[in-house]
């Protein structure tokens, strides 16, 4: 920082991964429901989760801002730490950016270079018939943390520093899961230096319309069994305290998850069990890739077609 651009040092025999996310105020977040600091770690989590679903291991950021003219100073170093915070934990150097005034809402663009050996980051469109479906921790509890916000229950800001211990009460997890996504870019690296890997994606819209991606872009189709797929303890444990949640819909088709959707042919399963012993993060097997295309369910009332319900952000 401090020259009119950065100079990047490239690793030889490695090959350049570039994404960047667009955080629009009242779009990604809101300020009445975060703290800065979770709005600024999420406003990087996002780009670097595309990294992670990329195999790669992220090196460098970039981070744009347009900041309403009330916005105060403390809010921004708040911000601001959040975003270091994570970057550090990943050792990723912010290398650059830019601020404005905006005239609107508070817009944050978060883009991040990430490097990978040549010819293993893994893309969206190399699924085969025949190959497992995976995917890594459990699902629903950010779409579920979205509801709650949305019906008015907000979490205090003591609660947020304490984010990812288990000993949370269920609404809590589930806020937090929201607000404070974790990119799985160790878990990314492993699949991808496995080597067995056809096509991976990170769940941002949710698992059904990500895996409509990955099936539509390998020209093939998928079958999902409801009952192998991992639903997040809070989403059970509020459903079943009389919590308006259908478990099984919010793991399908919740956005906003942030964990890895991959595909790997079957004899691979030992080898992408043991990668995932030393990482303290579950892989499940959640169904098959087929010939026909679209996507199916398989439950106890038989096979039925299942749509790509994507779901929306905020508004
Ligand atoms: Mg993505």
């Amino acid at each position: 920082v401090g020259d009119d651009a950065a100079v990047l040092e490239v690793n030889p025999g490695f090959e350049l991964i570039a994404c960047c996310d667009l955080s629009v105020e009242g779009v990604h977040f809101r300020r009445e429901w975060a703290p800065p600091r979770l709005i600024g770690h999420k406003a990087l989590a996002v780009t670097l989760s595309d990294v992670a679903a990329m195999g790669a291991l992220a090196r460098f950021a970039m981070v744009s801002m347009a900041l309403p003219k009330s916005t105060s100073a403390q809010f921004i170093d708040e911000l601001l730490a959040g975003m270091f915070e994570l970057a550090e934990a990943w050792q990723v150097s912010i290398v650059g950016g830019d601020t404005s005034v905006s005239p609107g809402p508070l817009i944050i663009d978060t883009s991040v270079i990430g490097e990978c050996e040549k010819g293993l980051a893994l893309k969206r469109g190399g699924a085969r018939p025949g190959d497992t479906i995976y995917v890594t921790g459990s699902l629903g509890a950010s779409a579920l943390g979205l509801q709650l916000l949305n019906s008015g229950i907000t979490i205090d800001a003591g609660a947020t520093e304490t984010a990812g211990e288990a000993a949370q009460p269920p609404q809590v997890e589930a806020i937090l899961r929201h607000l404070k996504p974790e990119p799985r870019l160790d878990a990314g690296r492993a699949i991808a230096q496995a080597r067995v890997a056809t096509a991976m994606i990170d769940i941002s819209d949710g698992l059904s319309t990500d895996l409509s991606h990955i099936v539509e872009e390998s020209g093939c189709g998928a079958v999902i069994q409801a009952s192998s797929v991992p639903i997040a303890g809070c989403v059970t444990a509020l459903a079943s305290s009389g919590f308006d949640v259908v478990p099984l819909d919010v793991a399908l088709h919740g956005g906003e998850e942030y964990e890895l959707l991959f595909t790997a042919p079957p004899e691979a399963a030992a080898r992408i069990a043991d990668r995932f012993r030393s990482l303290s993060l579950q892989c499940t097997a959640i169904g098959e890739v087929i010939e026909r295309p679209g996507l199916h369910l398989a439950s106890e009332g038989g096979l039925e077609p299942m749509r790509p319900l994507g779901f929306e952000h905020l508004i």
